[in-house]
Order: structure tokens, then C-alpha cells, then sequence
């Protein structure tokens, strides 16, 4: 089987996530912890032999989220609820939702209510003021609350053994990501703005044991390709996530290559490095938190989002940055003003596109990709 073959086949992963996660749950025969995003402690919950995977919204039909969220809620947390509430996520032993945004803070409670009694939820709080030892003391008693939680659901004890073990699965996990992102960025003819979310996407339902090698198998085979032929134009893109995937077939329909990003459903997953000089497992995955930059959802004074979005520009040689603006979305919404006078000031050329997952009708942004495209020739 040729990297190619691997490539369709996480492509396929990424685009069915009930089937991927059905998959990973008959084949490791373990339980599934669902991981309402941002940043959760996955290597604390593969530490008690489960697999977590995520909840990153959908497209349902919506008849049952509305008793807990308002309309104006986001669309990736109205559609959490809704499956939760369908049955959808019955294939749980439990969710885990943080709590980093107002509307996700009412989502972990209202879950609680929701969800069968059977599915646990169990939130999980970060020390904003992340940096300092008292934050990353707050974030590791959280971590271990979180542990004592998954203990339950798992009914084994998690030592810090485990816990070490699983943090260096991810580790390289997160090395071959970071890999794998560069190759990817040499080969848009081959890694489509679409495959390389849905590349990406499908980490979220796998074992990271049998993810890593895959990732690991196309990056060397990227490496070995032939030069590339591309001539289209390169793009950053950055905000929640890429969705609904129509989306990237409109950049991939106008020549237009996403060789980065600056997600949450993408590098944030991956791009800190764990410090070596921490002896603690715990520490490691604090400090892992705390080393984060750039990202929407931690407290930064400093505000380097736009800093780091011009660094990954010039380090992908790309032509543009595209933003893709949650709906009712405030943590991203608040950073957009600050970066988006930056990025003017450096003349980088923008194109400010609102998404949610729930778009059915596309005209009206092919038509701003096209003019777009147009103006970067
Ligand atoms: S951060 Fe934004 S997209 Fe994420 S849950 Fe909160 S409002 Fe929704």
C-alpha cells in the first residue's frame, strides 16, 4: 500500500466521524471519553486505557438542543447538544467539556442534565493566569480531579506511570503533526486544502498509537515526492475550524492551498512542544499549557496572534491569510480587531469569511473566494 493509499484512507477517517469513532471502539476495544474542545487532558484519560475523541459540532437536524441553548449559541455547541440529547454520542463512557468560553460554561452543566446517565460529563477548568505557578498548580489539580473522574468510568487506578507513558504518545503524536504539516506545505498538488483537514479531522477519532505511524508513513512519502508543480496561490488560514468542508473544495476549486493554519481544529492541537527539563508528567502537560501563544483562548496581554499569523506566512511563503469567523463566536471575535489592524498595517492581504456548520448555501462565498483569488493574481 503506497502513502497515497494512507492518504484516502484518513481522508475517508476525517469525513466520517461516527464510523471512525464505531472503528477505534470495536478494534482497540476500549471505552470512548468524549472530548468537547479546547485543549483537553486526552493523555490523562489514554492514561486509563480509554480513547478520547472529539466533539467538534456536526450538521444534525436540529430538534433538541433548543430546551438548553439559545439560538444565538454557536453551532459547534448547539450540534454537541443535540447528539448528545439523539443518542448520538450513546457510544460514550463519558464527555469531558473545559470550560473556556461563556456559552461552553452553560454547555457543561446544561450536558449534565441532558445526557444519560449512563455518559458522565466532566468539566475541566484551566488557570487563565497559566504562566505563574499558582495557575499551573490550579491546572494540574484539575488534571488529577479529571483523572480521579476517569478512574471511575474506567474502574482501573491511573499512576503517573501511565499517565507518563500516554503523554509521550502524544508527544509523538504532536512531533508528527508538526512534521507532517511541512511536508504537507511543499505538496498542495497532492495535500488538498480538503485532505489536509480531513487528514488532520481524523486524528480526532483514533487511537493515537495507530494514528501517528499513518501520519508519520505520508510525511516520509511526501518527503520523497517528486517537486511540486503548484501554481496556484498559498493561504493561511486561522480561527475555530475549517467547516463545513465545502468550504476548502471552494480554495481547492480556485487555486487556493491552505499550507498552514492557525486553528483550534488544527496546529493549536499540536504546536507547543512539551518542555524536557520537567521531571512531573503533570508539570509537562502544565507547562505544555502554559508555553501556549497565539491562541484565542488563553490570557495573553501581549496579544501575538497577529505576530505569530505574519511568522507563519513568511515561513510558508504564502500569499494570504484567510479568517474564518465562528458565528457567535466572542474568543475569536475578540482577538479579530487587534490582529486584523496588524495584518493591514503589514499589508498582508485578507479575506474575513463567517462560517458555521450548519451552511448549506455556498454561492455567496465562492463568489468572495473567486473575487479574492482574482485580486491575489
Ligand atoms: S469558543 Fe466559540 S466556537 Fe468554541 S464553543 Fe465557545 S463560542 Fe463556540
Amino acid at each position: 500500500m503506497s502513502y497515497l493509499d494512507t492518504i484516502e484512507e484518513l481522508v475517508q477517517a476525517g469525513l466520517h466521524p461516527a464510523k471512525t469513532c464505531a472503528q477505534t471502539k470495536a478494534s482497540t476495544g476500549k471505552q470512548l471519553i468524549g472530548c468537547v474542545p479546547y485543549h483537553t487532558p486526552d493523555e490523562v484519560i489514554y492514561a486509563g486505557n480509554c480513547i478520547p475523541v472529539g466533539l467538534w459540532g456536526g450538521n444534525p437536524e436540529f430538534k433538541l438542543a433548543d430546551t438548553y441553548l439559545q439560538g444565538f449559541c454557536c453551532g459547534l455547541l448547539r450540534a454537541v447538544m443535540e447528539y448528545a440529547m439523539d443518542g448520538t454520542y450513546n457510544i460514550l463512557s463519558g464527555i469531558v467539556c473545559p470550560t473556556f468560553c461563556d456559552s461552553m460554561k452553560c454547555t457543561l452543566e446544561d450536558l449534565k442534565v441532558a445526557t444519560p446517565e449512563s455518559i458522565p460529563v466532566i468539566g475541566m477548568s484551566y488557570g487563565q493566569q497559566r504562566k505563574i505557578k499558582a495557575g499551573r498548580d490550579f491546572t494540574i489539580r484539575e488534571y488529577k480531579r479529571v483523572r480521579h473522574e476517569i478512574e471511575k468510568i474506567a474502574k482501573t487506578a491511573i499512576t503517573d506511570e501511565k499517565v507518563e507513558a500516554a503523554y509521550q504518545i502524544y508527544e509523538d503524536y504532536r512531533a508528527a503533526m508538526r512534521a507532517f504539516e511541512t511536508a504537507a506545505a511543499e505538496h498542495p498538488e497532492i495535500i488538498t486544502s480538503k485532505k489536509r483537514m480531513m487528514i488532520i479531522k481524523a486524528g480526532l477519532y483514533m487511537d493515537k498509537a495507530e494514528y501517528t505511524p499513518k501520519i508519520r508513513e505520508i510525511t516520509e512519502g511526501l518527503k520523497a515526492a517528486p517537486a511540486s508543480d503548484y501554481d496556484g496561490k498559498r493561504i493561511i488560514i486561522t480561527g475555530i475550524m475549517a467547516e463545513p468542508a465545502a468550504i476548502l473544495d471552494i480554495f481547492d476549486e480556485n487555486g487556493l492551498a491552505v499550507v498552514a493554519d492557525e486553528m483550534s481544529l488544527g496546529s493549536r492541537l499540536w504546536r507547543s512542544k512539551g518542555r524536557d527539563d520537567v521531571e512531573d508528567v503533570y508539570e509537562k502537560m502544565a507547562y505544555r499549557y502554559a508555553d501556549t501563544k497565539a491562541d484565542c483562548f488563553m490570557y495573553e496581554p501581549e496579544k501575538l496572534r497577529g505576530q505569530y499569523m505574519m511568522e507563519l506566512k513568511d515561513k510558508y511563503d504564502a500569499d494570504a491569510i484567510v479568517i474564518m469567523m465562528e458565528k457567535f463566536c466572542d474568543p475569536e471575535e475578540y482577538d479579530y480587531p487587534i490582529y486584523k489592524a496588524e495584518l493591514e498595517e503589514a499589508e498582508v492581504p485578507m479575506l474575513y469569511m463567517e462560517v458555521d456548520q450548519q451552511t448549506t448555501g455556498f454561492e455567496q462565498i465562492r463568489t468572495r473566494v473567486q473575487s479574492f483569488r482574482e485580486m491575489l493574481d
